[in-house]
């Protein structure tokens, strides 16, 4: 059967995810999980979740109590919210929804790495377009023509921001994932708020809100477009535990935000004690720092560090270079991890 494959499929590499060892005595600082637990409520909703007719029955397909639980804490139209099985999840349904096959999506690079897939999977054309040297947009961006742009906001692995008011004189079909947007000064829900068009705006429960294992993400957009991207998605892509998760954890605005401020004094004192380290620092806006130096070559170091129970990302771009993106983990976490840089080095 494999000669019937789509030929796009059967050129294409496939998403790479960050490793994930399953013995518990690695500090991992890999793939941006939050270090800390979700709120206590989260458990309390997924027990009273699993009771009674929870897994019997199918799940809400529009996830209505948890739409009206986000719109009410984001001041947010929950007709204006499409609800998926991870970000990752809502992005396939952007990208299924308005790219057609031979289609054009586009991207600034380094960023994420999976809408390279998503374009290949899709038959569609992947253009990146290099950022500035201070992670600022180049001229001319973003080009006419794409069926589809996406712009990582705050940006992995760079951690930087693109202002809003940037973002807002855009005019071609844009996706503004905001992943990691929880751990940033500002965002674009205001842009869909005013009722801007051309926007759709992504969240994720993997990192602000400590749910990575659970798998919920959603869409904000302007509601008359929800409706449409609503035929795109499986009909159940949320399971019943997802959706009790993901409400009960952003019902609970005090323990998000204590868990966010402890990340960010922990990722401000990661970003001074790694600069004394003699790594190129970038000013970080989400939950990790983007390390790069020129006296030293980087592979080594992630290996040593792998070595010793570490693990942080290791990343090279083509037309770029490598650097290591290290996730904000706890105090201790990053006492280890500075200990053994300096062993190290
Ligand atoms: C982690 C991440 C996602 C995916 O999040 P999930 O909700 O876990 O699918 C999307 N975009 C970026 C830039 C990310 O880093």
């Amino acid at each position: 059967m494999i000669e019937s494959l789509r030929p796009c499929i059967r050129g294409m590499a496939g998403y790479t995810p960050g490793e994930q060892p399953r013995e518990g005595t690695v500090v991992k600082l890999n793939t941006n999980e939050n270090p800390y637990p979700p709120s206590p409520r989260v458990f309390e909703a997924v027990r009273a979740a699993l009771t009674g007719e929870g897994l019997r029955k199918y799940p809400d397909p529009l996830g209505t109590h948890f739409r009206r639980a986000a719109g009410r804490v984001l001041n947010l139209d929950p007709d204006g919210i499409l609800i998926g099985n991870g970000s990752d999840d809502i992005l396939t349904i952007l990208t299924r929804a308005f790219v057609p096959e031979g289609g054009l999506i586009v991207s600034p690079t380094p960023s994420y790495l999976l809408y390279r897939t998503l374009a290949n999977l899709q038959g569609a054309r992947f253009q990146t377009i290099p950022f500035a040297g201070d992670w600022t947009l180049p001229k001319g961006w973003p080009p006419t023509g794409a069926h589809l742009t996406f712009l990582a906001n705050p940006n992995s692995p760079s951690g930087t921001t693109v202002s809003i008011s940037t973002i807002q004189e855009f005019n071609t079909p844009l996706v503004v994932d905001e992943a990691y947007a929880d751990f940033a000064e500002d965002n674009a829900l205001g842009l869909v708020r005013r009722g801007t068009k051309n926007v759709v705006v992504t969240r994720s429960f993997s990192k602000s809100y400590a749910l990575a294992g659970i798998r919920f993400g959603f869409a904000v957009a302007e509601p008359a477009l929800v409706h449409h991207l609503y035929k795109v998605k499986d009909s159940y892509n949320c399971d019943v535990l997802s959706l009790a998760a993901a409400a009960a954890a952003i019902e609970d605005q005090d323990y998000f935000r204590a868990t966010r401020s402890r990340i960010l004094a922990t990722r401000a004192r990661m970003e001074k004690a790694l600069g004394e380290l003699g790594f190129n620092v970038c000013p970080s806006q989400a939950n990790f720092v983007w390390c790069r130096r020129e006296d030293r070559a980087l592979k080594p170091i992630y290996e040593e560090l792998k070595q010793r129970s570490i693990l942080v990302r290791y990343m090279n771009y083509e037309g770029y270079g490598d650097g290591l993106r290290i996730s904000v983990g706890t105090d201790e976490e990053i006492d280890r991890l500075l200990a053994e840089l300096k062993a190290i080095l």
